[in-house]
């Protein structure tokens, strides 16, 4: 534990270790768009496959139950998402929306917030995609532009309108999330309203529609907690798929550390100095985000080690 560390420097470096910012596999954009060689190979037995759906994916021995393509049960209705190759093989997610399809592989499903810490880099590329996209197809059936239903095309990577034939792309909103420090090094976390009463964070925000990243972490951080932030430094990014979110992390600095919590989205917050975050997670009076939240990198980053303990539900 690192109390009497100096204040941690703005420019201390990216966070290199995003859970879900790995990948190791090629995304291989340009065969999204040659149907024959799709085609090719989705009936090639050595290409892989995973079912995916409501954000979850099949376990076998804790690993991602990849299973040759020759092994799937298909039905007429399938639709497969092309997520790239992996030491040259092409790689496929079938989404799974009917329950019967859920038996696939061991039966167990999981999704990234609980296993996303234990896939390889190679994994963790590959399913944040299939999850990222099939949340999209999932939510976008229906023509931006004119209303009519929109079919997949492109391996995944586009739905095209049966109407106008305008296109769509998978969305991925950004996102901003911070660790605000103070004069005294002191960490700002906060409280959301439907959070449980231990648990604290750092706070975030979606960047609105025409706004800039860095004014989006001042506006979030004065809207939520009534602190003024002046500084303000990008450290590093990773999708999270929740539905399609990519977020933005940042190291703030207040110019006036007065809260007022805005009581609607966040309850409380706090400024913490490392000792006194220490010594309530360790005796679980306050609990932070689980290891494959950047907010947690955040919170670690400025800690400057490990933190014991992490979000638990309660039943
Ligand atoms: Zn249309």
């Amino acid at each position: 534990m690192a109390e009497n560390l100096p204040p941690t420097p703005l420019s201390a470096g990216l966070l290199a270790d995003l859970t879900l910012a790995r990948a190791a596999a090629d995304r291989s954009e340009a065969h999204r768009t040659d149907a024959a060689w799709l085609a090719q190979r989705l009936q090639q037995p050595d290409s892989q496959v995973i079912g995916v759906g409501q954000g979850q994916f099949p376990l076998a021995d804790d690993a991602p139950d990849w299973r040759s393509i020759a092994d799937w049960n298909r039905n007429e209705d399938d639709e497969f998402l092309f997520l790239g190759l992996a030491n040259g093989v092409a790689h496929f997610a079938a989404r799974t929306v009917k329950e019967e399809q859920r038996t696939w592989g061991a039966g167990q499903w999981s999704d990234l917030r609980a296993s996303g810490q234990r896939l390889s880099d190679t994994d963790a590329g590959l399913l944040v995609s299939a999850v990222a996209l099939d949340n999209w197809h999932t939510h976008h059936l229906f023509c931006p532009r004119c209303g009519a239903g929109t079919q997949p095309s492109q391996g995944g990577w586009q739905r095209l309108c049966s109407q106008c034939a305008a296109e769509s792309y998978p969305r991925t909103d950004p996102a901003v999330i911070m660790l605000v420090v103070d004069d005294d090094d002191r960490a700002l976390l906060g409280r959301r309203v439907d959070w449980q009463p231990e648990w604290f964070s750092t706070l975030a925000g979606f960047v609105e529609a025409g706004e800039a990243a860095e004014a989006a972490v001042r506006r979030e951080v004065q809207e939520e907690s009534g602190v003024t932030v002046g500084e303000v430094s990008y450290l590093g990014s990773q999708p999270w798929p929740f539905p399609w979110s990519l977020m933005l992390g940042y190291h703030a600095r207040a110019l006036d550390p007065t809260i007022a919590v805005d009581g609607v989205e966040i309850v409380d917050a706090r400024w913490f100095s490392r000792a006194e975050l220490g010594a309530a997670c360790a005796n679980g009076t306050i609990a932070v985000p689980p290891a494959v939240s950047i907010a947690r990198k955040l919170i670690e980053r400025w800690y400057g080690s490990p933190i014991p303990g992490e979000w638990e539900m309660r039943r």
